[in-house]
C-alpha cells in the first residue's frame, strides 16, 4: 500500500473512533501537541494535523503530551477492554428502560457479570449498574423538561420499578424529587426570558 493510502486508511478509523486500534497506534495532533488513542472521542482532527505513531515513545519524543481524555499513557484501557465497555454502554443506552441487572447485560454480552463489572469498572471507573443509574437519571431529567408528564409516567419510561422507588433515587441523586427540580426549573427557564 502506498503511504498515503495507508495514512487514509487510518484516517478513517479515526473518524470512525472504533477501539479495535488502541494500544496498535497513536494519533498524535500537531495543532495542539496532543496524543491520543485512536478512539479518542475528544475531537475530530484535521487530516492535515494528524501524525501517526507505533509507540507511545514516538509520540512523546516527537513532543506531543498525553491527552487527559483518552489516557493513551494508561495500559489495561486497550483493545477488547474498551471495546466491551462501550458494548455495554450501547446496550445500557438502547435498553435502559427496561429491567435491566448486572446478570442480564452479563448474559447479553455473553461474559461472566463478575468479568464484565470488573473491566467495566477498570475502564470507566463506574459499576454498570452505577452507569445505567446516571444513564436513566439524565434521561428523566430531560423527560421531566421535556412535557408535563406525570412523574409516574417518567418513572415508568425510564427504567423504574415504581415511582416512589424513581423519587427517592432522584433525590439522593439530584438533591429534589423530581417535582422540585421540574419547578425549580422552570423558575429559572422563566428568570433567563
Ligand atoms: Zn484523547
Amino acid at each position: 500500500m502506498k503511504e498515503q493510502e495507508l495514512f487514509e486508511a487510518i484516517y478513517e478509523t479515526i473518524l470512525s473512533r472504533t477501539a479495535k486500534y488502541d494500544g496498535l497506534y497513536y494519533v498524535g495532533i500537531t495543532s495542539t501537541k496532543i496524543f491520543c488513542r485512536p478512539s479518542c472521542r475528544s475531537r475530530t482532527p484535521k487530516r492535515e494535523n494528524v501524525r501517526v505513531y507505533g509507540s507511545i515513545q514516538e509520540a512523546i519524543d516527537a513532543g506531543f503530551r498525553a491527552c487527559k481524555r483518552c489516557k493513551p499513557e494508561v495500559s489495561g484501557l486497550h483493545g477488547p477492554d474498551a471495546e466491551l465497555a462501550e458494548k455495554l454502554k450501547e446496550l445500557i443506552h438502547h435498553q435502559y428502560r427496561e429491567a435491566l441487572t448486572l446478570n442480564t447485560m452479563a448474559l447479553q454480552l455473553a461474559i461472566s457479570p463478575y468479568h464484565l463489572l470488573r473491566v467495566f469498572k477498570r475502564v470507566t471507573g463506574l459499576t454498570p449498574s452505577k452507569y445505567l443509574m446516571n444513564y436513566r437519571m439524565s434521561e428523566a431529567k430531560k423527560l421531566l423538561l421535556a412535557d408535563q408528564k406525570a412523574i409516574a409516567e417518567v418513572a415508568a419510561e425510564t427504567g423504574f420499578s415504581n415511582p416512589p422507588h424513581f423519587s427517592s433515587v432522584f433525590k439522593k441523586i439530584a438533591g429534589c424529587t423530581p417535582q422540585e427540580y421540574r419547578e425549580k426549573m422552570a423558575e429559572e427557564g422563566e428568570r433567563l426570558k
